[in-house]
């Protein structure tokens, strides 16, 4: 099978994580999740921790819904210094008893690199933000913390540039990763950000990773996280990360991009027919390559 030549001279270089005749494709574990598999893997919750009752409340709902994961951010990246920056270790922990609760895996966001040890004795998957896909010191740090890492894209990245930090991850040693496509900034302001959806099919074909739509940082608004959803799961993303709030307008972030409960309820159903279709579209990949690679 041919790849497009201009993407092989691209990507091939950073060889740990891009496709070749021989990976096979990574399959990420997390307990008995496989993400990156046969299934598509929904992780959602708040932005950020703010409170038992709010988290606890959060995570029995999408479990209830079928997420599978639980998002909610103890270490917050803010754009301003004066907004919430988030509970740390106290938020930790609540997350630790809502899996504990629920059953539900857990992912947060990790920012410097001296956090890396205490974050990773509590959660299930070490989540990089754009803010800092670039954070080399990070990413290196994130080599032997013994947790597969969510790798977001920094938001003026280059997909060429999100595989090079996740080189550096897996350089590392650590080749558990998941990639996500969570919007890029572009000339247009009417979304928080622009979802970049080609690049799933892109990512899929030249790398090996499993790569997954956060449709909530792209859009910016809730009315428009399902169908971009339905997207990404019409491109063949091998999942999602979702913000979802108990009561979005008092959320301490992102409220107005979070989902409630019945809302995300509803989406996961509006999902399934979506993801059925999915498989057939990511054969139907390989078979547009070898026609745009010609011979
Ligand atoms: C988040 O997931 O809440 C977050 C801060 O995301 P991003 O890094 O994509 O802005
Ligand atoms: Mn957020």
């Amino acid at each position: 099978m041919t790849p497009n030549p201009q993407w092989n001279g691209q990507f091939s270089r950073f060889h740990l994580v891009a496709k070749t005749a021989e990976s096979s494709r990574t399959v990420v574990q997390v307990g008995g999740l496989a993400i990156g598999g046969d299934s598509f893997v929904v992780m959602a919750g708040p932005c950020a921790v703010e409170s038992e009752r709010q988290l606890l409340e959060t995570a029995e709902a999408v479990a209830a819904a079928g997420a599978r994961v639980l998002r909610g951010g103890a270490y917050k990246p803010r754009s301003s210094p004066y907004s919430f920056q988030g509970l740390g270790v106290k938020g930790l922990k609540l997350l630790s008893k809502a899996r504990k609760q629920t059953g539900l895996a857990i992912i947060t966001e990790v920012m410097s690199e001296e956090d890396v040890e205490i974050i990773a004795e509590y959660t299930d998957i070490m989540q990089v933000g754009t803010r800092s896909m670039e954070n080399y010191s990070l990413l290196e740090a994130l080599g032997q913390c013994g947790r597969p890492v969510l790798l977001k894209r920094g938001m003026t990245a280059r997909l060429e540039e999100l595989l090079c930090s996740a080189q550096v991850i897996s350089a590392a040693g650590n080749p558990e990763i998941i990639l996500c496509e969570r919007g890029i900034r572009t000339f247009e302001t009417a979304t928080r950000n622009t979802l970049d959806i080609a690049a799933v099919p892109v990512l899929k074909t030249v790398s090996h990773l499993p790569v997954i739509v956060d449709p909530s940082h792209a859009a910016g608004v809730r009315s428009l996280v399902p169908v971009l959803a339905r997207a990404a799961a019409v491109v063949g993303a091998d999942g999602l990360l979702v913000e979802v709030h108990p009561a979005p307008d008092q959320a301490l972030s992102d409220g107005m991009q979070s989902l409630t409960f019945d809302q995300f309820r509803d989406m996961m159903c509006d999902l399934r027919s979506y993801v059925a279709i999915s498989p057939a579209l990511q054969d139907m990949q390989p078979r547009l390559l070898v026609a745009e690679g010609a011979h």
